[in-house]
């Protein structure tokens, strides 16, 4: 599609790492007699889930937690909005607004597709219905609400096995959002429940389960083990080579058919692509992402581009990038970079990066780090984690913002009050598909 002479109209699909990250840089690089780019999301905000767990404790204020898309751009048209479909064949991509009922289509030159990924939800009888996943912003503060919630039963029950089935989180996953959230969850629920008389902190418990033969199987084993007896110590009960085979409301079955009394069951074992590669029959791998090259060119298409979580992006050796926000963050201006290229008539350019490191935070101000090669654990690493993620943020008001309410954590008692998230979440159902419920947040 040409617009005038030479005006080619790029449409991004997703505003997360990759996505919003990308608009800003093709800004910079390209005029605006060059191209027109349009960025296409359900959410007029990306979370930004290092701190989604944080957001979920209470330790940064939820709004705090995620950025601005608008905030990103100065000169791209930004439509809030769901994209239900893109045709590589017709160039079109077929979207609604939100909360509208007409069906809009945009043409394009060239298309962005960087639309994340959802959680992993395999077939286990009661998942859908009673696990929690851990992806949206309304995902993380209704499981602080549930907490406060069972805290509140667990105070008001007679019977000590009642009140330590109630107050049982079950983790299921254990690489990083499961482990943050097994440790940073019960280290909350644990410094709430000091203000319930009849709670005592050893009923409140955590078990993690993993597949694997060990937790946080990409890090370096001497500081994943440190992880596993941090956990540990403080509650988690570690639970390898295991998983869950059927959810109940007041139980859950293991692989080995054991009952396990929980209330509470999160689910953190894994990404799935989205449903709109599916639904526009793009070319995938075996697992159902996007198929790319390494200028992230989808196989077989010159002008459809994939980048972050939703795509199959290939290092050096055709190994897939992990699907991190540290890998999205520079994947967006690696494509924009391209894309200027390609629209100049030059020659595109190969991703290349390395993990500068990576951080897990353990709950109660310890965690694990490795930077730059070198590890660190306990409460070095949880300061660095904090520091690596604030420096992070995207602008410097959010920075403010985080840091005031960290420091102001340092000196207040932790809050025992509702949100009203959990009993929205309830009537709702759990489902993977409910990211976008986050709106109503
Ligand atoms: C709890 C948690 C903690 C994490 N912690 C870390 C960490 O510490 N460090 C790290 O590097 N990574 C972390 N990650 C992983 C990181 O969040 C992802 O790798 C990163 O978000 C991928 O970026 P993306 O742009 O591909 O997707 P996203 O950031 O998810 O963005 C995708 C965007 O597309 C939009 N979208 C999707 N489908 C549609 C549609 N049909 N129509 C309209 N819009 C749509 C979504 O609304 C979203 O804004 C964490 C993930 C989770 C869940």
């Amino acid at each position: 599609m040409q617009q005038g002479n030479s005006k080619k109209k790029i449409v991004i699909v997703g505003g997360g790492f990759a996505g919003a990250y990308c608009a800003q840089a093709l800004e910079k690089k390209l005029s605006t007699s060059e191209a027109e780019v349009v960025l296409l999301d359900r959410n007029n905000y990306f979370v930004f889930s290092p701190l989604l767990i944080e957001a979920g404790i209470g330790d940064v204020e939820p709004r705090h937690a995620v950025v601005s898309i608008r905030s990103f751009l100065r000169r791209t048209i930004f439509h809030m909005a769901e994209v239900e479909r893109v045709d590589p064949v017709s160039r079109q991509v077929f979207y609604r607004l939100s909360g509208g009922a007409d069906q809009h289509v945009i043409e394009y030159d060239h298309l962005v597709i960087a639309s994340g990924s959802i959680p992993r939800m395999p077939d286990v009888p009661g998942l859908i219905e009673h696990a929690h996943p851990l992806k949206s912003l309304i995902d993380a503060v209704a499981l602080r609400d549930r907490i406060i919630q069972l805290l509140e039963w667990a105070d008001a029950v007679e019977d000590p096995q009642e009140r330590q089935r109630l107050l049982h989180l079950v983790v299921v996953g254990a690489n990083y959002t499961g482990v943050e959230a097994a440790g940073e969850f019960l280290a909350f629920m644990r410094r709430v429940a000091r203000k319930f008389k009849n709670v005592q902190i050893t009923d409140c418990r955590a078990t993690l389960f993993e597949l694997s033969d060990r937790i946080l199987p990409t890090l370096d084993e001497r500081l994943a083990n440190y992880a596993a007896r941090e956990l540990s110590k403080h509650g988690t009960t570690i639970r390898l080579k295991e998983s869950l085979s059927a959810i109940e409301s007041d139980h859950c079955r293991t692989s080995t058919g054991e009952r396990v009394e929980t209330e509470t069951v999160i689910w953190c074992a894994g990404i799935a692509p989205p449903p709109l590669v599916a639904a526009s029959g793009l070319p995938t791998g075996p697992r159902g992402y996007i198929d790319c090259e390494k200028d992230f060119r989808v196989t077989g298409f010159d002008n459809l581009w994939a980048i972050g979580d939703c795509a199959l992006n290939p290092d050096k050796q055709d190994q897939p990038y992990p699907p991190t926000a540290q890998h999205a963050v520079r994947m967006g201006p690696h494509l924009a970079a391209n894309l200027a290229a390609v629209l100049r008539g030059g020659a595109t350019r190969p991703f290349r990066f390395t993990m500068l490191g990576s951080l897990a935070a353990l709950g109660g101000h310890r965690g694990v780090a490795r930077i730059f090669g070198l590890d660190f654990s306990g409460w070095t690493a949880w300061f660095l984690w904090r520091t690596v993620y604030l420096l992070k943020m995207p602008g410097w008001g959010r920075r403010l913002r985080v840091a005031v309410d960290w420091t102001l954590d340092l000196f207040c008692s932790r809050d025992d009050v509702q949100l009203g998230v959990h009993q929205i979440r309830a009537r709702q159902g759990n489902s993977a598909e409910n990211q976008s419920s986050a709106e109503e947040f």
